[in-house]
Parts: structure tokens; C-alpha cells; sequence
């Protein structure tokens, strides 16, 4: 399925547009990421970070992948996102998961380099193949609504030369970098330096995907400008987590003798759906898959 993954990614790279990926904790979620692709016709990669997938279940987020690939006749696949640990990427692989996003960005670059190097080998050796993404810079916050500034500091970003570095002896598949994005939705509105991803692409092979985690709250033409650069691959959680809670909070509250879970979170769904699409529709996802 890595095989899968690259190509979809690479093809999105000649043509220009962006995958998009979102996570889940909640098999409502998944439906909705899975829905909403099939509706639109793109393909679906969906993931879960160590708190989502803790939440879920290891084998049982692998479980909900192979069930959706039986119902959809579409590209699936599940990422490990923001994996911290060398362990933890390997339960992954052993899992069945088809992508780990080994993310060893908060420790000195030789570290990063020696562990994600490992993932990429302890990967290779599986027959099915699983794509591996690393990470390089800093990325600030959490996935959800900040309340106070999160300043973004310049030698966070990923730098050009490291990442070509990083790259090469590390073998990694897809990069995730720091280019002014925040995790969540923060208070200021995010700069990105569509320059410093111009100067990334130039320098690491072509073969190598880009990604931009935290895409939500990022204005359109922003991202846009970040999909003409070179970036292939948008995170979006926050969005979707906001547009969940809005919506049950509002079934709750609407109906406050109702205890059916499925009939509180229908709306939810729909919601959810609704924020998909049309990130999709910005990434220029839809209707790149023949159903
Ligand atoms: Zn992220």
C-alpha cells in the first residue's frame, strides 16, 4: 500500500493539488473523513495521532481501515500521526498500519536523523511497504481553538540545507515541515513563508512528498500558494474537531431528553462532512479517483 501512497502523492505533485489527511478518534469521524472522499471522489488517508490512537485502539483503527476498504471502492490509508517514539512507530508498522509519521522533531537533529532512519529500515523490511514520514522544525501548539498568541519564531523553520540533509540519510518518504503553520487555530492569523517551502522542494528529491501539518485556520490563498510551491499533503484536524463538538453541543442541547448517541451525532457527521469536502475541494482533491 506504501507503493499506493507515493504514487497518489507524486501524481499530485506533476499535476498540482494536495491530499488531504485527517484524523480521527471516534469511528464517527472516520466515517465522516471516508463519506466525504467518496463523495468527492478523492482519495481518503486518514490517521491518528498517540492520544487518538490510544483512545481507539491500535488494532481496532486498523480494523476500521479494512472495514471502510470493503464498503468504499477507493484508495484508504491509515497514517500514524505524530508518533514520538521509536516504539511506538514500530507497534504501528507491526499493526498493519500503512504509514507512520515518525516525529522526532523536538530532539537534537542527530537524534531525529539516528531514530527516523531506523523506522525507515525496521519499514523496508515488510513486504506490503509503509510509507514513512519525518519531521524537521518546530512546530508550536495543539490541535485546538488557543486561547492566548503562539509566536512563531524564524529559526523554528525548517531550514533548506538541513532538510536535504535529513533526507537523504535518513531515506524518508514524506517531510513534514515547519514553515510558520501552528498546530490548532490560534488567536493570529498564520503567516506561511511560501518562499522557505519554494526553497525545500528546490532542495530535496523530487520523489520526497512535502507536508503541511496544521492546516486549519489557514487562509485559502495561503494554501493554495503552499500547493503551487510543492506541498502535496494538508493536515486537518482542528477544523474537524471544532465542527464535531459545535454541532453536538447544539443536538445536546436541543434535546435534552434524547440519549440515542447515533441520533445526537447525526447532524455532527454531516457537519464534519461538510468541512471535509471542502478542504478537499480547496486541496484540488476532488475527482482525482474513478469510482
Ligand atoms: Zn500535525
Amino acid at each position: 500500500m506504501a507503493h499506493d501512497i507515493q504514487e497518489i502523492l507524486a501524481r499530485a505533485g506533476r499535476e498540482k493539488w494536495a491530499t488531504g489527511h485527517f484524523n480521527f478518534s471516534e469511528l464517527d469521524q472516520a466515517r465522516a473523513i471516508v463519506e466525504a472522499c467518496a463523495e468527492v471522489r478523492a482519495p481518503a488517508i486518514f490517521g491518528t495521532s498517540e492520544g487518538e490512537r490510544t483512545h481507539v485502539g491500535l488494532t481496532e483503527a486498523v480494523a476500521i481501515r479494512d472495514a471502510f476498504r470493503k464498503d468504499f471502492p477507493l484508495p484508504i490509508f491509515l497514517n500514524a500521526d505524530h508518533t514520538k517514539s521509536v516504539p511506538a512507530a514500530k507497534a504501528a508498522i507491526d499493526a498493519g498500519y500503512d504509514s507512520v509519521h515518525i516525529d522526532l522533531s523536538a530532539l537534537p537533529f542527530e537524534e531525529n536523523v539516528k531514530g527516523t532512519k531506523e523506522i525507515v529500515e525496521y519499514a523496508r523490511q515488510r513486504e506490503s511497504g509503509i510509507s514513512i514520514e519525518g519531521e524537521l522544525g518546530y512546530l508550536r501548539g495543539e490541535s485546538k481553538i488557543q486561547q492566548e498568541k503562539i509566536e512563531v519564531k524564524k529559526e523554528d523553520y525548517t531550514d533548506s540545507a538541513q532538510a536535504k540533509e535529513f533526507v537523504s540519510r535518513t531515506g524518508v518518504d514524506r517531510l513534514a515541515i515547519a514553515v510558520g503553520n501552528i498546530h490548532g487555530i490560534s488567536l493570529d492569523e498564520p503567516a506561511l513563508d511560501i518562499e522557505r517551502i519554494r526553497a525545500i522542494r528546490a532542495a530535496v528529491p523530487e520523489h520526497v512528498a512535502l507536508v503541511l501539518h496544521a492546516g486549519s485556520g489557514v487562509p485559502d490563498e495561503q494554501i493554495a500558494a503552499a500547493i503551487a510551491a510543492g506541498i502535496t499533503n494538508i493536515h486537518i484536524n482542528t477544523d474537524i474537531r471544532v465542527a464535531f463538538v459545535r454541532e453536538l453541543k447544539r443536538a445536546l442541547a436541543d434535546d435534552v431528553g434524547e440519549a440515542a448517541m447515533y441520533k445526537l451525532d447525526a447532524s455532527a457527521i454531516s457537519a464534519m462532512k461538510e468541512v471535509i469536502k471542502q478542504k478537499l475541494v480547496l486541496f484540488g482533491s476532488m475527482n482525482r479517483i474513478e469510482l
